[in-house]
């Protein structure tokens, strides 16, 4: 992982720091010790701060005539900005529960509508080359019937609320959220609940969904911006997780099975690997207890994501 790397490189680049340091106290003493007299500074021209100042000076003074290429999105002359708008949004208070879950609000009572969703650490990067795919294909096998919710009962309540029930998978998260009025917040909250912990992922479904997601596959293949990411990621992160598509090949899209969902579900929806958001038309203490009272089922595996991406790093090359 390329963290993983910056932090052995950091580690590596003390040692010869901490070592000069010694070698330059002890030089110090030796010197004041010593009856020679101390050697002349050498002149100001030669001193290190006066060539850097310069080099700055005249990296400055290509400021005076910028490339308009490096305008089009912004200036690169500090200015003030001004930070009321982040100040004046709502406090977001964290609660994490004994299984290591964590909520979060943003409680803002003069809305009439909420955002309720589940952010997760998991996504493409946990899978290997035979089930790369898995974490998306389980994204749209979700909302394909739960126990006691069929597809058809889980589509007619959300459009019952008026509400609208999203989610997506990145390399590094899979999200799900829903929009609602302030009366359906719990509502969507047992959703939510009831797709990540009781979903069937029907065989005859799975079959179908295959079509569904090759589809996809073949209209981002027509999208210039997803498949330069596809191909930065590939070339950036060689031979390691985070270099594979969110989608996975289309061998895999055809061979992904039940067994390898239910796998991903249990082994990386976990709870300290979660976050259940609110914000709007929410109570910190209520929905706090809403959330103990649904999520019962979840594993409370400790691993984070940090310990589990370790088991299979990704590696920036950057020669
Ligand atoms: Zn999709």
């Amino acid at each position: 992982m390329a963290w993983k790397r910056l932090l052995t490189l950091t580690r590596r680049s003390h040692r010869p720091l901490s070592t000069t340091a010694s070698r330059s106290f002890s030089d110090a003493a030796v010197s004041t010790s010593s009856p020679i007299a101390p050697p002349t500074p050498p002149p100001p021209t030669a001193m290190i701060y006066d060539r850097l100042a310069e080099s700055v000076k005249s990296k400055i003074k290509i400021l005076e005539n910028p490339d308009p290429r490096f305008l089009k999105y912004g200036s690169p002359h500090p200015t003030l900005k001004t930070h009321t708008h982040i100040l004046s949004s709502p406090e977001t208070r964290i609660t994490t529960l004994p299984n290591g879950l964590r909520v979060a609000t943003e409680s803002n009572l003069a809305s009439k509508t909420a955002t309720v969703g589940v952010w997760i650490d998991a996504g493409s990067r946990f899978e290997s080359d035979e089930t790369n795919g898995t974490a998306h294909f389980l994204e749209h096998m979700i909302f394909k019937g739960t126990e006691k919710r069929s597809v058809k009962e889980l589509e007619e309540e959300i459009e019952n609320m008026g509400g609208h029930l999203n989610a997506y998978t990145s390399r590094e998260q899979t999200t799900y959220y829903a929009k609602v009025m302030d009366k359906d917040v719990n509502k969507a909250l047992d959703i939510l609940a009831d797709i990540l912990q009781n979903s069937t992922f029907d065989e005859e479904r799975m079959s179908r969904e295959r079509d569904v997601i090759t589809m996809e596959m073949k209209e981002v293949e027509g999208q210039t911006e997803e498949v330069i990411f596809d191909h930065l990621h590939a070339t950036a992160f060689q031979y390691s997780p985070l270099a594979r598509t969110i989608l996975g090949p289309a061998k895999n899209i055809e061979t992904i099975s039940r067994d390898d969902i239910r796998n991903y579900i249990q082994t990386h929806y976990t709870a300290p690997r979660m976050v259940i958001v609110a914000s709007g038309a929410v109570k910190h203490e209520e929905f706090v207890g809403e959330v103990k009272k649904l999520f019962t089922k979840l594993s409370s595996d400790p691993n984070h994501c940090f310990t589990v991406s370790c088991q299979g790093p990704c590696i920036f090359y950057w020669l």
